[in-house]
């Protein structure tokens, strides 16, 4: 137990306004300059980012112009290939610094007919959707934060929910503790890892079942990611 309370959310806004920019948007790039551990992150989640685009892919979901809602959508890692595939992509993030990088990005691409961007936590997003998305967002969250959003983004899912997290396994307990998850210069913010359990009880809680799982684990980058659709 903590002796004082944490605000997680606003730590993690300021954090992303500032040195975290900085150091995810070059991270979340194509190119620039970044050390060994950060070309691992990079890499590891490209293919967290491949492996929901694989499934969309699959099932034509975004090809059909259907509205997608990313969550903590970041520079757009997910929300730009998503709205080059035909999808309808309506994104947001708390920090203002990387809605614009997004937003910039978009722009370049030619996609900001098909996906516009804001600056909003993810409690605040309006509207519905066929899916909403929230990628490597809920490590930011202690479990009792991560049950509610998961409530809440279910709310705005018509038809399923995309998630990821940090799964709390012994083995990445252990690695946590010793310091090599998640390294690099002082600055970064609390990580939490969230066993399965939690995350598919916070799920079907909220009228999701369970419906494709990936893992993606690098050496310094490690993201389970759950697909849930709504019960009829
Ligand atoms: N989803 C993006 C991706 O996979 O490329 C970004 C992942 S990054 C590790 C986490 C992002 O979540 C940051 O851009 C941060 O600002 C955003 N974030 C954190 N807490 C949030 C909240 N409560 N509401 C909306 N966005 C949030």
């Amino acid at each position: 137990p903590r002796a004082v309370a944490v605000d997680d959310k606003a730590e993690v806004e300021e954090y992303f306004n500032n040195e975290g920019f900085n150091r995810w948007s070059r991270i979340y790039s194509d190119d620039g300059e970044v050390n060994t551990v950060q070309l691992d992150i990079r890499e590891g989640h490209a293919q967290t980012v491949d492996k929901v685009l694989g499934w969309v892919d699959a099932d034509g979901s975004a090809k059909r112009g259907e509205t997608f809602a990313d969550a903590g959508c970041g520079v757009g890692s997910l929300s730009l290939p998503l709205a080059q595939r035909g999808a309808k992509v309506t994104a947001s993030d708390i920090s203002a610094a990387m809605v614009e990088e997004a937003a910039k990005r978009a722009t370049k691409a030619g996609l900001s007919d098909r996906a516009s961007f804001s600056t909003s936590d993810l409690e605040n997003i309006e509207g519905k959707y066929d899916t909403v998305t929230c990628i490597d967002v809920m490590i930011h969250y202690p479990q009792d934060k991560m049950a509610q959003m998961v409530q809440g983004l279910a709310q705005k899912a018509d038809k399923r929910l995309i998630i990821s997290f940090a799964p709390d396994t012994w083995y990445y307990r252990a690695l946590k503790s010793f310091g090599e998850l998640f390294p690099g210069p002082s600055k970064t913010t609390r990580a939490y890892l969230h066993s399965e359990e939690a995350v598919v009880d916070a799920l079907n809680a909220a009228g999701f079942e369970l419906a494709r799982t990936e893992m993606t684990g690098t050496k310094f980058y490690f993201s389970r990611l759950l697909e849930a659709k709504k019960r009829a």
